[in-house]
């Protein structure tokens, strides 16, 4: 089938943070056999999902390849385990509705996460007690070092917090074309965040039989919580919850006894970026018409007609304000494309 190419094409349409912007060429990738010509070209070359994660701060001179690739599949590895391949081009939630529908256990509580499949492993989504890290077993990906399509264990792609190998060491080197995870027929909830175990509590459903219902509390959850990009435009967290070393959180936590915090790894200590940004007034401050969300400070917002410029200019304040304050510079979670910080 002929590919679809836009030139100069606009990218508002294509982040769900909606900023104006363009690329200097746009390609639909319906089929993985394209991608050497469309890769094999001068020009940079960015690779995009459903744009939930990513912000077009500025222009892209360069193609944007938006993957397509589609297609779901399962094998049963024995009495409880199945492997489920899906494409990337796959809607994310679709695939969790997908392994809901046949009971299995694994993603539930990655309900309604935005975007597609194939940025999952880019920064190890993760939600409520979960990462996809707890259930990838490989990733399939054209490795444009060798040329070479290559499945990589979940074990070889670093996954961390909100990182892994694709964003780090590797970043541009693969384009993921499939992930393979390991699912269960007979699971048990992960309840570690207090506000799902409220929320199943407030139903009558302490103790959920089925992986659905856990789906169906986080999505209550989300609802109530986060912006939907269909009507306000965002890119979900823009900071990361800083992690740092234990001796710095505790005296933080000593002097702020209602500063949520997380273990972290050995030594270190995951503090909640919206209670540091919302402890310096920053819910509902702006810069032209970008916004910090008055429902989550960590979330900015776009109210209509925001520029990179604003949004920059907005998330660089607050970075400023939270290490003046805190001590603490905070990293964005998404990936600022015609600009940064
Ligand atoms: C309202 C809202 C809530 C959110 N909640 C969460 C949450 O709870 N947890 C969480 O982890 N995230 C969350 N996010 C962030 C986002 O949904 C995830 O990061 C998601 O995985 C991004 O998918 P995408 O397809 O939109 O990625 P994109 O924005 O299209 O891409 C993200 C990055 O991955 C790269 N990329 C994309 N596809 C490929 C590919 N096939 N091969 C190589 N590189 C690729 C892109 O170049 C870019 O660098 C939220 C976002 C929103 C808007």
């Amino acid at each position: 089938m002929e590919m679809q190419r836009i030139t100069r094409a606009r990218l508002d349409g294509f982040s769900t943070f909606r900023l104006p912007a363009s690329a200097r060429e746009l390609v639909l990738l319906e089929d993985a056999g394209d991608l050497r010509v469309l890769l094999d070209t001068g020009q940079p070359v960015l690779i995009l999902g459903g744009g939930s994660n990513t912000l077009f701060v500025g222009d892209f001179d360069g193609r944007v390849i938006v993957n397509q690739l589609t297609g779901i599949d399962s094998e049963v590895v024995d009495r409880d385990r199945v492997l489920i391949t899906a494409g990337a081009g796959e809607n994310w939630h679709s695939l969790v509705r997908w392994t809901l529908d046949r009971g299995l256990w694994g993603i539930e509580n990655l309900a309604l996460i935005p975007g597609l499949v194939g940025a999952a492993p880019m920064q190890n989504i993760g939600a409520y007690g979960v990462e996809l890290a707890h259930c990838l077993h490989a990733v399939q990906a054209f490795d444009r070092n060798s040329g070479e399509i290559v499945w990589l264990k979940a074990d070889d792609c670093a996954l961390n917090y909100r990182h892994s190998r694709f964003k780090g060491e590797d970043a541009g080197r693969f384009v993921i074309l499939a992930i393979q995870l390991e699912l269960f027929m007979h699971g048990t909830p992960v309840l570690e965040y207090p506000s799902l175990i409220d929320e199943l509590a407030r139903h009558g459903q302490s103790q959920p039989g089925d992986s659905r219902t856990v789906a169906a509390a986080v999505m209550r959850i989300r609802k109530r919580k986060l912006p939907d990009p269909e009507h306000i435009p965002n890119a979900g967290s823009f900071f990361k919850n800083p992690v740092i070393e234990n001796s710095q959180a505790q005296a933080l936590i000593d002097a702020n006894p209602e500063l949520p915090w997380w273990p972290d790894k050995p030594g270190c200590t995951k503090l909640s970026g919206g209670w540091l940004i919302d402890q310096l007034g920053w819910r509902g401050k702006t810069v032209g018409d970008a916004q910090v969300y008055e429902k989550h400070a960590l979330v900015l917002i776009n109210r209509g007609n925001a520029s990179g410029a604003d949004v920059v200019e907005l998330a660089r304040r607050i970075r400023a304000d939270v290490e003046r304050n805190f001590n603490i510079v905070l990293v964005p979670e998404p990936v600022l494309v015609g600009g940064a910080l």
